[in-house]
């Protein structure tokens, strides 16, 4: 057994809410241990940069509640290379570093493991991204938050829509995945949901479209998820329904970046806290590239490897509810 007595945690990737509360909880189950932390701001450029904090319990006071991340993130061309790699692991020795916590998404998880596999280092990873796209757990860290944001943004959006009798594309994120958009448009009650996943076309949507006019619907909203497959954008699409269904005034509303921020949700806390716990007592098992996840409401751990390459396939039966819901 090798002694695990200091561990380094970093974000990486695009930020999520809830990467605070992951942290916190990394930090604190080491204090908790007596193991040493320390930070790494701004991802892998901050390890090949050797921009390093330590943290002790207290220094994660107050943030469990804040959306970003304290350590910044950071998307390092140079942690590409085996020089950048290098730098990286020269900076964790320097600093005595046994062990690492990567919070991000599959690219992250994919450099930690090129850099596990070059240098024997134990790495343990975290899923956090909105989209929700990683294969091994039912929920990533920020996932829910996001959604609770889409679909409060489309219940604002409605109220227009049936004020003014309006058809709305609503763009949420998702540029490989609708996990985002299937989820807030089952929430949010939409008319029609596109998803990358599953192209059904625009006959379809236009005959959705038709169907819910002659059965008395005066408004509607149809979510977009950003890397829908239906060969239009989301304004492309606004065009083509005005045009093929004249009755129709349709607007569009991109929703952007606002999804990725925002307080935490306390389904996205709890979850933090519960990975990042398991994260650190994996390392003190000797335990190396596992990802930390969530199924049936049960903390497990997948091999990081088949994380990335195992892709998380849409729920063919929430597909089926939508059907059935707008009727
Ligand atoms: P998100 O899902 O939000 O995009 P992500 O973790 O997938 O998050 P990426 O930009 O794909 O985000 O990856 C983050 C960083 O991981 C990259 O900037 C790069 O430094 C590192 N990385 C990704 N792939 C590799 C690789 N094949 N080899 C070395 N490092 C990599």
């Amino acid at each position: 057994m090798k002694n695990i007595n200091k561990i380094a945690v970093m974000t990486s990737g695009g930020d999520s809410p809830g990467m605070n509360a992951a942290i916190r909880s990394v930090v604190r189950t080491c204090a908790y241990y007596q193991k040493d932390c320390i930070g790494i701001y701004r991802g892998y450029q901050g390890m090949i940069e050797g921009d390093f904090v330590e943290l002790k319990a207290r220094s994660v006071n107050n943030i469990i509640n804040k959306g970003g991340t304290i350590l910044k993130t950071a998307r390092s061309k140079e942690f590409r290379t085996k020089e950048g790699r290098e730098k990286a692991f020269l900076n964790l020795k320097k600093h005595e570093i046994d062990a690492l916590v990567v919070i991000g998404g599959d690219g992250s998880f994919t450099g930690a493991l090129v850099f596990n596999t070059e240098f024997n280092f134990p790495i343990i990873g975290i899923p956090g991204t909105i989209d929700n796209d990683i294969f091994g757990t039912s929920h990533t860290i920020g996932f829910d938050t996001a959604l609770n944001t889409a679909v409060e943004a489309i219940d604002k959006i409605r109220d227009t829509a049936s004020s003014h009798n309006r058809l709305f594309f609503v763009e949420v994120m998702g540029r490989d995945a609708g996990f985002i958009a299937l989820n807030a448009g089952v929430g949010a009650g939409a008319e029609e949901i596109l998803i990358p996943e599953e192209n059904l076309g625009l006959e379809r949507m236009l005959e959705s479209l038709k169907k819910s006019r002659k059965s008395g619907k005066s408004s509607s909203i149809v979510v977009v998820a950003e890397g829908d497959k239906s060969g239009k954008n989301v304004f492309e699409l606004a065009d083509y329904v005005e045009k093929n269904l004249p009755d129709y005034e349709a607007r569009v509303s991109v929703l952007g970046h606002m999804q990725r921020g925002g307080a935490p949700s306390c389904f996205d806390r709890v979850l933090a806290s519960r990975l990042g716990v398991k994260a650190v007592e994996l390392l003190l098992e000797n335990k190396t590239n596992l990802m930390v996840g969530l199924r049936n409401n049960e903390v497990i751990t997948t091999g990081i490897k088949e994380a990335i390459k195992g892709g998380h396939t849409i729920d063919k039966e929430l597909l089926r509810v939508s059907d059935i819901m707008s009727i």
